[in-house]
C-alpha cells in the first residue's frame, strides 16, 4: 500500500517564520525522498527562480492519519543542495557536532495562546475576564478553556513518539504550555517544530487557532515565553560549571536577546515573572531573573539552569545553537 507523508517545513517570513506542509503519496517500501516546493509563495525565492528543496531530516508516525502514514520534518535547501538562507537547523547541527563532547541536553517549555472568533479563547466579547490569579494550573469551566484540544494534542505528540514531558494551563486565561525534552540541541528543534505543527493541526479540528505571539494582550496579562532548560555533562556534575554557564550567558546577553524572538521587549518588561530585557541577572529559585537556578540544583550542587528569556515565537534551533556555543565554549576556556 502506498502511504501519505506530510512534509513540514519552516518558511521565510520575517521577522517570524511560520510552518507550511503538504502531502506526498510515497510508494510502498520506499522512504520519503527529497522533494521541492514553490519558494516564491513562502518568501524563500523569487518567482523567476522559485524552486526550493525539501530534505527530510526527522520522520515520525503520523498520529492523526494513523496507519503507515508519517510526518516528515524537513530542512530547506537551495537547488545546489546547500542550506537555504532561512535554514537555521544546519548551523545548529554544526554547533551540536562541535560541542558533542559536552553532551548538551535541552528541555523547552512552549507557551501558547488559543484564539477563537478573533479573541483569546474564553474571553468575553468586548471585555475582560476576571483578573489573573486562578487560571494557572486551574480546574473548572470558569477557569479552563481549550482543555479538549490540549488533551488531543498531548496524545498526538505521545503517539508520534515525541519526548513531550508535560502540559499545564498558564497564568493568562486561554494560555497553555507543553514541554519537550530533555533531548539534544538538534532533536529539540526538530521535536518542538513538529509539536507546534501538531498543535495547529489538532486545534484546526476544534475550529480554534493556536498562536505563539509573545504578548497577546497588552496590559496586566502574562506574555508567552519558551523557557529553555539546559545542562551539559559539566553542569550535571558540579556547581562550578553551573556558575560558569550563567556568567557566560551574562557576557553574551545582548546577542542572545536579539535572537530570542520578535517583540521580546514587549514581553520582558520586568513584570509578570520576567526580568527586563535590558539587564541580565541570575538567581536561585528566582522567577524574576533572566536565568533561574532551580532550588534542587543549588542544593545538590549540580544539574540544569533555566533561561527564561526566549519568547514563545523563538526558533528553537537558534536558541539551542546559541546556548550550546556560548556555554560550551566558556566551559572549555
Ligand atoms: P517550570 O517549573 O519552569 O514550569 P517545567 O516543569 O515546565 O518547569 O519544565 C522543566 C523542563 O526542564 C522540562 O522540559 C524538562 O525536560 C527539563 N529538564 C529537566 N532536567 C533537565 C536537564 N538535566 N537538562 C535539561 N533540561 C532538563
Ligand atoms: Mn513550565
Ligand atoms: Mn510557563
Ligand atoms: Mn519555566
Amino acid at each position: 500500500m502506498p502511504y501519505r507523508a506530510e512534509y513540514i517545513w519552516i518558511d521565510g517570513q520575517k521577522p517570524t517564520s511560520k510552518l507550511r506542509s503538504k502531502t506526498k503519496i510515497v510508494l510502498d517500501g520506499e522512504d520519503p525522498p527529497i522533494w521541492g516546493f514553490d519558494g516564491s509563495s513562502t518568501e524563500q525565492a523569487p518567482g523567476s527562480d522559485s524552486d526550493c528543496v525539501l530534505n527530510p531530516v526527522f520522520v515520525k508516525p503520523d498520529p492523526i492519519r494513523g496507519g503507515n502514514d508519517v510526518l516528515v520534518m524537513c530542512e530547506v535547501l537551495d537547488t545546489d543542495l546547500t542550506p537555504h538562507e532561512s535554514n537555521t537547523r544546519a548551523a545548529c547541527a554544526a554547533a551540536a557536532e562541535k560541542y558533542a563532547d559536552h553532551d548538551p541536553w535541552f528541555g523547552l517549555e512552549q507557551e501558547y495562546t488559543f484564539f477563537k472568533d478573533g479573541r483569546p479563547h474564553g474571553w468575553p466579547i468586548g471585555g475582560f475576564p476576571a483578573p489573573q490569579g486562578g487560571y494557572y494550573c486551574g480546574v473548572g469551566a470558569d477557569e479552563i478553556w481549550g482543555r479538549d484540544v490540549v488533551e488531543a494534542h498531548t496524545e498526538h505528540c505521545m503517539n508520534a513518539g515525541l519526548d513531550i514531558s508535560g502540559t499545564n494551563a498558564e497564568v493568562m486565561i486561554g494560555q497553555w504550555e507543553f514541554q519537550i525534552g530533555p533531548v539534544g540541541p538538534v532533536e529539540l528543534g526538530d521535536q518542538v517544530w513538529m509539536a507546534r505543527w501538531l498543535l495547529y493541526r489538532t486545534a484546526e479540528d476544534f475550529d480554534i487557532s493556536a498562536h505563539l505571539m509573545p504578548k497577546p494582550v497588552q496590559g496586566d496579562w502574562n506574555g508567552a515565553g519558551a523557557h529553555t532548560n539546559f545542562s551539559t555533562n559539566g553542569t550535571r556534575d558540579n556547581y562550578d560549571a553551573v556558575i560558569t554557564a550563567c556568567e557566560a550567558l551574562r557576557r553574551a546577553h545582548d546577542d542572545h536577546i536579539t535572537h530570542y524572538g520578535a517583540g521580546i521587549e514587549e514581553r520582558l518588561t520586568g513584570l509578570h515573572e520576567t526580568a527586563p530585557w535590558t539587564e541580565f541577572s541570575y538567581g536561585v529559585s528566582d522567577r524574576g531573573a533572566s536565568v533561574r537556578i532551580p532550588w534542587q540544583v543549588h542544593r545538590e550542587g549540580k544539574g540544569y539552569i533555566e533561561d527564561r528569556r526566549p519568547n514563545a515565537n523563538v526558533d528553537p534551533y537558534v536558541v539551542t545553537r546559541l546556548i550550546t556555543e556560548t556555554v560550551c565554549s566558556a566551559l572549555e576556556s
